[in-house]
């Protein structure tokens, strides 16, 4: 079945300790349509603007993602920059430019509101919502946001949860949402929010997915080196979401396989800067981590 990602197609400016690249391709959904297509038919929607590369393009088609819903506005693309410390764990964003997101609100190509596996990755929570209302009846919905909206947007990633099937975060994210520091404790706090799933994601140590049937903990897939961490959480709720559409059978079934999915394809985004290293990777690459990193978690 067919998925649909929503997100910011953005150039990111990315400094490490060990090296700076201006203006690659990035942003919420890039990575997560990215790493869905390698499962599932995936269809991006997204606002960029003059200024994004022609090549940058090809590389979306290149991945088969259906570019219908992707609008070129005048003004400029989304432009995010940030900075690494040596421990990568630590990020700093140093410029935020919305550009021709300011003021986005998509029409959906009616093909499109029909999509079964609907993916809201980190954009404004009212631009996630406005998306949303124009699906008629997606059998599972997941959404993603981060510290900003929690600061400047509260009530309306609060409005969000309450229409979504499963949040994707990361832990200090689910601490700063429910002022619980503590993940576990936190988690049931988040479920009174709405969603019956909640997955926590904890960088270089894994996952944690909370639901009906429990805790599912998932570790990450262990890299010797990590070039640039951007988009690794886009990547692996992109992994997972096309993962949860290749498959048939119960999505409580589903989900554990899912989280492995998207844990093994976000590994490959940590190895080199932006989609550099993502773009390179063939399916069969995934399916022989996936093999490892199950063999390392098997007992
Ligand atoms: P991650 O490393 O998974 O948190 O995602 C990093 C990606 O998120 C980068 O490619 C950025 O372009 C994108 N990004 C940064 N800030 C925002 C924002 N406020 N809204 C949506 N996407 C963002």
């Amino acid at each position: 079945m067919s998925l649909l990602v929503v997100g910011t197609t953005a150039l990111d400016s990315i400094k490490t300790p060990y090296a700076e690249n201006p203006r690659l391709l990035g942003g919420s959904a890039s990575h997560a349509a990215v790493a869905a297509s390698f499962f599932a038919p995936t269809h991006l929607v997204g606002a960029v603007g003059e200024d994004f590369p022609r090549k940058y393009i090809n590389l979306y088609r290149r991945h088969g993602l259906c570019l219908e819903g992707l609008d070129q506005l005048p003004g400029q693309t989304f432009h995010w920059s940030g900075e690494y410390e040596v421990n990568m764990n630590n990020r700093r964003t140093l410029d935020t430019v919305l550009g021709v997101i300011e003021n986005y609100s998509p029409t959906l190509p009616a093909a499109y509101t029909r999509l079964p596996y609907l993916l809201l990755a980190n954009i404004a929570p009212d631009l996630q919502g406005h998306v949303l209302s124009q699906m008629k009846r997606p059998k599972f919905v997941v959404a993603d946001t981060m510290d900003l909206w929690l600061n400047i947007a509260r009530p309306a990633v609060l409005k969000l949860l309450k229409r979504i099937d499963c949040l994707v975060l990361n832990d200090s994210e689910a601490a700063q949402l429910v002022e619980e520091d503590n993940i576990v404790a936190a988690l049931p706090r988040i479920h009174k929010l709405g969603p019956k799933y909640v997955i926590v994601k904890k960088g270089e140590h894994g996952a944690i997915l909370s639901g009906p049937k429990g805790l599912f903990v998932a570790p990450a897939y262990p890299l010797k080196k990590v070039v640039d961490p951007t988009g690794a959480g886009d990547s692996f709720v992109g992994g997972l979401m096309g993962y949860l559409a290749s498959q048939k059978g119960s999505l409580d079934k589903n989900l554990r396989a899912a989280i492995i999915h998207g844990t093994v394809t976000a590994s490959y985004c940590c190895e080199d800067f932006g989609l550099k290293k993502t773009t390179k990777v063939k399916k069969t690459d995934i399916s022989k981590r996936v093999r490892e990193l199950t063999k390392m978690v098997s007992w």
